[in-house]
């Protein structure tokens, strides 16, 4: 049993209300009587919880999206509190929140996209995944208008499951994705879209590509749209076939990819062509992105890939790049920039070589951007484990009234939304949707999820 009293027990704040921070908070509880009692205030940017489970996992993706309910759970827990609309940094600095608790777990993810470092890149019409997907899952970052899909040729940069949620959503009819929460102003883009052709590239072979084989396997199963792989560019060298030997998801991707070589195109409204060895080198245009020029690459028998000199273009009036995301520096903590991650040790935050006493960090921002939401399990088990191992000699917060924060907040003219305020937001937006006879719609704008919430100004 976690305890209430606010002053015996271990006081802990977490950073990020993804994956990564709910399960440390429930891996924290489950140890909770170790320590006198756990209590655990869960911090978000944003006025709504579940970090990427509500804004990046793609919306046709139900049973991924379900694990928002036990998530739920967790928050629904004696001793959990969430305390959304607040930013680290900008609200609350790390060493104020270190008078109030005994512990700070920083789960903030990674925030920003990886770029490709090509002439061309900032063009208009050439766009990051991650602000694609921000925009399609209604997250109050992006602006109701930043996208319209009158290209009809679109160039989707890298071969990871991000690159395979574009592509699916860019190839799906409305029909396929209007049981979703899509916010009614996507699936109008949707709806007026005009692409007819989707190119996915792979700068390396097919063995190498990160896609994993359920994801990969729906692109061939799409309602309106056909895929179709050369099957020259399937061909592997004796690295691919060493890791294919040692890998059976990889022999699946192979057998799916080489399924749809097969295949002849039924004459569909778009097409999916599933590229490989093909590396961009510009995205070209004046004014606006008229295509993207790519090299042709090798396999280099050590599961890298050459460039050969022979370039060509392709046609397109969209790109998007989804090569990877990465962290961004912590207000307050040191950063291996190169990374893109806090440098630590089992979770604990290092700096130069040694421990920042009660400083901890999990999920992406600890490990990068990688593995699915249940790899942030082990990750936040992790953490808590190194939490409880320094239990004894956590410098305690000096201030140890569990209002105290909620005070110094509303003193700054901040506006916490509280467990009770996301819940009147869940219940406006599924409201919404059952208007349309759907679960849910998201409400994308801030100010309207504030309201949403309950907050008046005074
Ligand atoms: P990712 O899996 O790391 O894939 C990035 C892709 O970009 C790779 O194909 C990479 O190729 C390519 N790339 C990197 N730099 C490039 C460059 N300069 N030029 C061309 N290609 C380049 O990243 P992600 O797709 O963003 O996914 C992030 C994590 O979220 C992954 O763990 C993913 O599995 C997970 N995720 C899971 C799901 C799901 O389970 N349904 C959905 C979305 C995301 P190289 O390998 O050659 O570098």
């Amino acid at each position: 049993m976690s305890q209430d009293n606010g002053t015996n027990g271990l006081r802990v704040a977490i950073v990020g209300s993804g994956p990564a921070g709910v399960y440390a908070a429930d891996a924290l509880l489950k140890q909770a009587e170790s320590v006198g009692g756990v209590e655990v205030d869960i911090l978000d940017r944003l006025p709504a919880p579940y970090g990427l489970v509500r804004y990046g996992v793609a919306p046709d993706h139900l049973k991924i999206k379900s694990i928002a309910l036990a998530l739920k759970k967790v928050f629904e827990k004696p001793g959990v509190r969430f305390i959304g609309n607040i930013e680290l940094g900008r609200d609350v600095s790390v060493e104020e929140l270190q008078q109030t608790y005994d512990a700070v777990i920083i789960a903030s993810g990674a925030a920003v996209d990886r770029r490709l470092g090509i002439d061309g890149e900032d063009l208009p019409g050439s766009f990051s995944a991650t602000d694609f997907v921000a925009w399609y899952s209604g997250h109050p970052d992006a602006a109701l208008d930043a996208f319209t899909l009158g290209a009809r040729s679109i160039v989707v940069v890298g071969v990871g499951n991000v690159a395979v949620d574009v592509v699916r959503i860019l190839a799906k009819t409305v029909d396929e994705l209007k049981h979703t929460d899509l916010p009614d102003h996507v699936l109008d883009v949707l709806d007026a879209s005009n692409v007819t052709d989707i190119y996915m590239l792979g700068r390396r072979g097919p063995v190498q590509a990160k896609f994993t084989t359920k994801e990969l396997r729906e692109l061939g199963e799409l309602a309106d749209a056909d895929v179709i792989v050369d099957p020259e560019e399937l061909q592997l060298d004796a690295a691919s076939e060493e890791a294919l030997a040692d890998d059976r998801a990889l022999r699946q991707n192979l057998e799916v990819l080489r399924e749809w070589s097969t295949r002849k195109p039924e004459g569909k409204s778009r097409r999916i062509h599933m590229r490989f060895l093909l590396r961009p080198v510009e995205v070209t245009g004046e004014d606006v992105v008229t295509g993207v020029t790519v090299e042709r690459t090798a396999l280099d028998g050590s599961g890298g890939a050459k460039g050969t000199g022979e370039t060509f273009d392709i046609d397109a009036q969209m790109v998007f790049r989804s090569v990877g995301y990465k962290g961004i520096p912590v207000p307050g903590l040191p950063f291996d920039d190169r990374n893109g991650v806090v440098p630590h040790d089992a979770g604990r935050v290092m700096q130069d070589g040694g421990q920042m006493p009660g400083l901890y960090v999990a999920g992406w921002i600890k490990r990068g951007p990688t593995g699915v939401v249940g790899t942030n399990k082990g990750d936040a088990n992790e953490t808590v484990a190194s939490l409880f191992a320094d239990a004894d000699k956590l410098p305690r917060a000096a201030e140890r009234d569990p209002q105290a924060l909620l005070d110094q907040l509303a003193g700054k003219g901040c506006r916490p939304v509280l467990w009770e305020g996301w819940c009147a937001i869940d219940e406006a937006e599924m409201a919404l949707g059952k208007a349309q006879g759907r679960d849910r719609i998201k409400i994308a704008e801030l100010e309207a999820m504030l309201i949403a919430s309950g907050w008046r100004e005074d």
